[in-house]
């Protein structure tokens, strides 16, 4: 089997053809044309050259490529493939999977980045080998992702593990009901729990208006402000992640993103999670993402390998 993934950016839009191994054998990328046609166009073109290039220079001719797999920002409804809750807006309330169908004449499956980082995380990445998994994506906003038995779980809606718009647990008096979200609620854990969040909580307390990076940069350097920033971001995950293990207690949570990148915070949150958690015993592996920014194009691919273990150590492609 070959397996194609797109990744679906903002600015750019990256495929990649997977061996069964989970080893690259073609990987190309385009700038995103912006509007709704020609994104469809540009997709077709793409797994057409990385179809090309995998069957050429690995000697896969024969080899069969089971549909292609597409993440994408935003909430795809699985019922139709109907785009909600899109930062590229022009996707929104279109029936994207349908039209990318037609276009590339094959089965398409689709789901959201946070969902492909999970499942590239699952099946070969840091959590390889774990049952179940939770992803938590801290980025500009926080996404998340659950798979359980190398599947990903989707939901009726497509809405499992849309953990960010989840109110935040257990508030204090002064968290409630929290900043305005752009969903419309209020109060949600992405207000909190974000660079974007952690960045305006800061400056809530301390009048200074600093990027989430330069506010753990003070952290290291013994910054009050940013010590006790800090600390309310390790309570505000911590109880989130409390949260996901009453309801779902996977085995290990990986986290994503720009803030996933702080060591300090492995070491500490499992202190917050003991105390919110139901339980006097706890323990879960809580680790940063193996595969970064490529998690979007592999996940995506492995769409169509989903409940097959691979094996933990990928061994080295040696061409044909
Ligand atoms: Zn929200």
């Amino acid at each position: 089997m070959l397996y194609i993934g797109i990744d679906f950016g903002g600015t750019k839009i990256e495929a990649a053809a997977l061996d069964e191994n989970g080893q690259y054998l073609a990987r190309e990328r385009r700038p995103n044309p912006g509007s709704y046609d020609a994104a469809i166009v540009t997709i077709r073109e793409l797994v057409e050259s990385v179809e090309h290039q995998a069957r050429i220079s690995a000697g896969m001719r024969s080899v069969q490529v089971p549909g292609i797999g597409i993440g994408a920002p935003g909430s795809p409804s699985p019922r139709t493939g109907i785009i909600r809750n899109s930062n590229a807006t022009w996707l929104n309330g279109r029936a994207f999977r349908d039209d990318l169908e037609v276009a590339l004449e094959r089965p398409v499956r689709l789901t959201n980045d946070a969902n492909c980082l999970a499942l590239s995380e699952a099946m070969d990445g840091a959590a390889a080998g774990c049952h179940s998994v939770a992803a938590i994506i801290i980025g500009t906003g926080c996404g998340g992702g659950l798979v359980a038995g190398q599947r990903l779980i989707d939901g009726a809606n497509g809405l499992a593990g849309e953990i960010g718009h989840m109110s935040l647990p257990w508030p204090a008096s002064d968290e409630t009901p929290g900043p305005a979200c752009w969903c419309g609620q209020r109060g949600c854990i992405e207000t909190w729990v974000s660079g974007t969040g952690f960045a305006r909580d800061f400056q809530a307390q301390t009048g200074r208006a600093l990027k989430s990076e330069e506010i753990i940069t003070l952290m290291r350097e013994g910054d009050q402000g940013a010590i006790e920033a800090f600390e309310r971001l390790l309570s505000r995950l911590g109880r989130t992640v409390a949260a996901i293990t009453n309801l779902f207690d996977p085995d290990a949570f990986v986290f994503g993103g720009g803030l996933s990148n702080v060591a300090e915070l492995y070491e500490r949150l499992p202190a917050y999670v003991n105390s919110y958690v139901f339980s006097d015993h706890w323990e879960a592996k809580l680790v940063p993402a193996r595969w970064g920014d490529t998690s979007g194009v592999r996940g995506a691919a492995y769409l169509w390998r989903q409940g097959t273990a691979l094996a933990p150590e990928v061994p080295t492609f040696a061409g044909a």
